[in-house]
């Protein structure tokens, strides 16, 4: 009997507080939080402001670029569909409009990843959901 194919984990529904930011991303829409009281920036996507505490957030799409704060080049993880993208880049992303984001750089040889790099947001569509990547800008 073949073994199920293992594959990258991915959020499970019902989910209220991040489940329009994964409705958004089969649009390829990244979205983000503002608080409507004090007009902080909320990330990553939850019930209440992290600056005030208001329950009073709205929606804000992205436009997907910004720089590179810091990066790690990953060149062992023993787990199946991780280990087939080795070495890959996980990097903290400043977005354009006051966030920061972890994620990861692809689709350039990692060794050439800077801090303070442009990037731009680049989707890899999962099962139904699409999750934001990043590329040089
Ligand atoms: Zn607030």
């Amino acid at each position: 009997m073949a073994k199920p194919k293992m594959d990258i984990p991915l959020p499970r529904f019902p989910e209220p507080d991040t489940e329009p930011f994964w409705e958004a991303t089969k649009g390829h829409e990244l979205k983000y939080q503002v608080c409507d009281d004090c007009g902080g920036v909320v990330w990553h996507p939850r019930r209440h402001c992290t600056h005030c505490t208001s329950l009073n957030l709205s929606w804000k799409t992205s436009k997907g670029e910004g720089t590179v704060y810091t990066y790690s080049i990953v060149r062992q993880n023993y787990y199946p569909p991780f280990r087939e993208r080795i070495p890959y880049v996980v990097a903290w992303i400043d977005l354009d409009e006051g966030f920061r984001m972890l994620s990861n750089v692809v689709g350039v040889d990692a060794e050439s990843v800077s801090v303070g790099q442009r990037v731009r947001v680049q989707w890899e569509d999962k099962d139904g959901l699409s999750l934001p990547m990043f590329t040089p800008a």
